[in-house]
Parts: structure tokens; C-alpha cells; sequence
């Protein structure tokens, strides 16, 4: 899943990259309005944590253009506690959530994951097929009954097919999911991730499409 963070406080910023980086996402910080709408136009992105007070473009002006650029991801809003009146209009411009500052970080997780959910049309949190059972909110994954532990980057592989069961995924469409802008892309990193997920969950589980790309089957 790739998200992007709009975010001018660097000390805030800075902790919520690397957690969401340490749970799986693919982040993308900007740390201006400008700079947020330039991303927003170059890029889709399954979810944006979007700060109201931001510097060059008001947040809310943000986000008033991307809805009007019909961008329908979800977009959790970060606002001051006193700013009742911030929430208000951000929910009315298009906000799907909120969280207040200075906010719990696994509060903020929650809720991010809980709209990927709602987006995806999936009001279950586990998936099961087969003898596999993943729970992405909490992690975790049993083969036969027998937990297994995946890696950041296998999550990050997995979760995007989990979150639209049926739908054929290509490689290049993984490989965004992957990694942010800095991050150094080898050629044959998804491979790498499917070979070394099948090797955990079984064969079944990511069926390869030849020449198009990757699904898990419908539940
Ligand atoms: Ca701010």
C-alpha cells in the first residue's frame, strides 16, 4: 500500500514515516501544501495523512482540490484538539477520518488501517483461504492452524492483493507499492518477496497470471 504523509513538522513527520515504513507502507512525506498537490498529481496513492496547518497551500485547500479532481482515496485529516471548527470543515471538504494532535501513533495505524479496509469493500479484517488465515491489522498469519511471521516487505507485497481479492496486480504495480521515492528498486524484488511469501503460505495462495501479474483468488 502506498500513502502519502503531508506533514511540515519534521519532528512528527520523521516518527510517522518510519512507522508506517516499519509496518509494510510505502510513504511518500511531503512537507508542503504545493508539494502535496504536485504528488497528489503524479502519483495514486491509497490513502493520504493529511496536516491541516501546512505552509504555501492551506490543507484544506488540498484537499478541496483533489476531490474536485474526482481523487476518491481515503484522507485521514490531523488536526489541533482546540480546532473543532478545522475538523468540521475538513469532514465537509471530503476528510473520511481524523485524528487530533498530538496523536497515538497505533491510534493513527488503526485508523489508517481501518479505511484501506472500508476502501477495499472488505468489513471483515481476516482473510481466509484455504489452510491460510492473515489478519493484516494484527499481523497474523497461520498456515494449518501454525502461526508464521512475515517480513515488512513481504506485508508490503501481500496486503495490496489481500485488499482487492480477484484483481490482478502487475508487477510494476507491486513494485510502487514497495517502495518510496528514495528507495533503490531491484528488477527482481517482487519476485524475490512472492517466491519467498508461496515459500511461507503455499503455492496457492499468490497465483501468478503469465505476462500480466499476480493475484490471491476470491474468498
Ligand atoms: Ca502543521
Amino acid at each position: 500500500m502506498r500513502l502519502l504523509l503531508v506533514e511540515d513538522d519534521l519532528m512528527i513527520g520523521e516518527v510517522v514515516l518510519e512507522t508506517l515504513r516499519s509496518e509494510g507502507f510505502a510513504v511518500d512525506w511531503v512537507k508542503d501544501g504545493a508539494m502535496a498537490d504536485t504528488a497528489l498529481r503524479a502519483q495514486i496513492y491509497d490513502l493520504v495523512v493529511l496536516d491541516l496547518g501546512l505552509p504555501k497551500k492551506d490543507g484544506l485547500d488540498v484537499l478541496r482540490s483533489m476531490r474536485a479532481r474526482k481523487q476518491r482515496m481515503p484522507v485521514l485529516i490531523a488536526t489541533a484538539r482546540d480546532a473543532v471548527e478545522q475538523r468540521i470543515a475538513g469532514l465537509d471538504a471530503g476528510a473520511d477520518d481524523y485524528v487530533v494532535k498530538p496523536y497515538d501513533i497505533d491510534e493513527l495505524l488503526a485508523r489508517i488501517r481501518a479505511q484501506l479496509r472500508r476502501a477495499s469493500g472488505r468489513a471483515e479484517p481476516v482473510y481466509e483461504y484455504g489452510n491460510v488465515t492473515i489478519n493484516p491489522a494484527t499481523k497474523e498469519v497461520t498456515v494449518d492452524g501454525a502461526p508464521v511471521i512475515l517480513s515488512a516487505r513481504e506485508w508490503a507485497v501481500l496486503e495490496p492483493l489481500l485488499a482487492r481479492p480477484g484483481l490482478i496486480l502487475s508487477r510494476a504495480q507491486l513494485e510502487e507499492k514497495l517502495f518510496g521515492w528514495k528507495d533503490d528498486v531491484s528488477s527482481n524484488a517482487v519476485e524475490v518477496y512472492i517466491h519467498g511469501l508461496r515459500r511461507k503460505l503455499g503455492s496457492k495462495l499468490i497465483q501468478n497470471v503469465r505476462g500480466v501479474g499476480y493475484l490471491v483468488p476470491k474468498v
